[in-house]
C-alpha cells in the first residue's frame, strides 16, 4: 500500500487519512488501496462521506495511462455523491446534506475573478482544478483526489445538493454523463423544432435521449453501429433508430438532423457519413475526445453550413439547473450498482463496454455513519 502527504496539509491534519482505490504508475489500470492526508478544511469547504461514485470512461483512460504515464498514485472518480459530515463556517451546505461533486473542484477564488468565472462559464477558467490528480491553483498547494474513496474535502460551491426525488446512486451519473449531454442541448436550444441525433447509446447517449424527450424534440434519432440497443433506445425516448452498418439507412437520413451529439470516441467513426446526415445550418457536437484525428472531405460542411463543435462539461449554474430539470421530468440514469471493493472488476466491465448503461460504485452501508442517506 502506498501512502502520501498532500502538499499544504497542516500538523492537525496529519492524523487524518482518507482511503481510496488509486491508479498507480505502471499498474495496468488495476486500482490499489491507497491513503492520503487531506488538505486542512477551510471556511468555505465541506467534508463528504462518499456513498456512491459512478465510473466514467475518463477514469479508465486515466488509470490505464491512455492519457500518458501516471507519475504518482492517484484516486480517480468524478461522479461523486455523499453526505456532508464536516463543514467550514462559511460553507453553503449543512451537516447531513446529500451532495454531488462532478468534474471540477475549484476555479478562481477570492477577489480576482477571470472573465469566464464572471460570465458563469467556470468550466473554461484557467485557474480551474479538475477533480483528480490535478494541482490546486488556489495557493494552498496539494493535488486533487477523486471519488473512488471513503471521503473527500471540497469547496462547497463545487458540491451540489441532490434533489429529494433522486436517489444517491442514480444522482451520481448526472455529474459527468448528465452534465456533458445536458449543456450542449441547452446551448444549441434543443426543443420542439429540433430533429436531434445521438451517436452512441451508452453512458452519455442513454441520458441524452431522455433529456431530448423531456425537451420535446420533434424527432429523436438514436444512431448506433449495431441493433442490440434498439429496443432500449426507444424506451429511453428515441423516435427513430439508425444502424450505421446499414448504408441504406444512412442514405435515407441524408440532411435530416438539426443537432447531433456524438458521444462516441471510437476510431470506427465515419465522419463523412455523420456529416451527410446533417441538415443545413446544423451542428454536430463532439462530446468525447476522438481517439484519432478527425478526417473528412468537407464539401457537405461548406455547402450546407454545417458546424462541427465541441462541448466541455457545463458550469456550476448548468449543474444546478440540470438537477432540477431531472427531478422535475423524472429523468434517471439507468445504473448497475457494485460494491466499491469490486471497483477493478467494474472498471474492466466499463472498459469492455458492458454496462447498461452506467456502473455506480456503492459504499458498504455497514461501514457508513450516514446509512439513512443511501438509496
Ligand atoms: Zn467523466
Ligand atoms: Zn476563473
Amino acid at each position: 500500500m502506498f501512502s502520501s502527504q498532500a502538499g499544504g496539509a497542516s500538523e492537525e491534519d496529519k492524523s487524518i487519512k482518507f482511503t481510496g482505490w488509486a491508479a498507480v504508475p505502471g499498474g495496468n489500470g488495476i486500482l490499489q488501496k491507497w491513503s492520503y492526508h487531506p488538505r486542512p478544511l477551510v471556511a468555505d469547504e465541506i467534508e463528504i462521506e462518499i456513498t456512491h461514485c459512478g465510473i466514467c470512461g475518463s477514469d479508465i483512460h486515466f488509470s490505464t495511462e491512455g492519457w500518458g504515464p501516471i507519475t504518482r498514485p492517484a484516486i480517480p472518480g468524478h461522479e461523486i455523491v455523499g453526505v456532508v459530515v464536516k463543514r467550514g463556517e462559511d460553507a453553503a451546505h449543512q451537516i447531513g446534506d446529500r451532495v454531488g461533486v462532478g468534474c471540477l473542484v475549484s476555479c478562481c477564488r477570492g477577489s480576482s475573478v477571470c472573465d469566464w468565472c464572471r460570465k458563469g462559464e467556470d468550466q473554461f477558467c484557467a485557474n480551474k482544478t479538475v477533480t483528480f490528480n490535478a494541482p490546486y491553483k488556489d495557493g494552498r498547494g496539494g493535488i486533487s483526489e477523486g471519488g473512488f474513496a471513503d471521503r473527500m474535502r471540497v469547496y462547497s460551491d463545487y458540491a451540489f445538493k441532490i434533489p429529494e426525488e433522486i436517489s444517491s446512486a442514480e444522482a451520481a451519473s448526472f455529474f459527468c454523463a448528465g452534465i456533458t449531454t445536458y449543456t450542449p442541448l441547452k446551448r444549441y436550444k434543443a426543443g420542439p423544432n429540433t430533429r436531434l441525433g445521438v451517436i452512441g447509446i451508452g453512458g452519455l447517449g442513454h441520458i441524452a435521449l431522455q433529456w431530448a424527450a423531456a425537451m420535446g424534440c420533434r424527432e429523436i434519432v438514436a444512431i448506433s453501429g449495431r441493433d442490440n440497443k434498439k429496443e432500449e433506445a426507444f424506451k429511453l425516448g428515441a423516435t427513430k433508430f439508425i444502424n450505421t452498418s446499414d448504408k441504406e439507412q444512412i442514405k435515407e437520413a441524408v440532411k435530416s438532423i438539426d443537432l447531433c451529439l456524438c458521444t462516441n470516441a471510437s476510431r470506427n467513426n465515419n465522419w463523412e457519413e455523420y456529416l451527410s446526415m446533417m441538415a443545413p445550418l446544423s451542428q454536430l457536437v463532439l462530446l468525447a475526445l476522438p481517439e484519432e484525428p478527425i478526417t473528412f472531405v468537407g464539401s457537405h460542411l461548406v455547402s450546407q453550413d454545417v458546424a462541427i463543435v465541441g462541448s466541455h462539461l457545463g458550469s456550476k449554474g448548468d449543474i444546478e439547473e440540470m438537477l432540477e430539470f431531472a427531478a422535475k421530468h423524472g429523468i434517471r440514469p439507468w445504473i448497475e450498482k457494485r460494491p466499491f471493493e469490486d471497483c477493478n472488476e467494474a472498471c474492466k466491465d466499463v472498459h469492455a463496454g458492458k454496462p447498461r448503461y452506467r456502473i455506480v460504485l456503492e459504499m458498504d452501508p455497514s461501514t457508513s455513519v450516514s446509512t439513512s442517506a443511501l438509496s
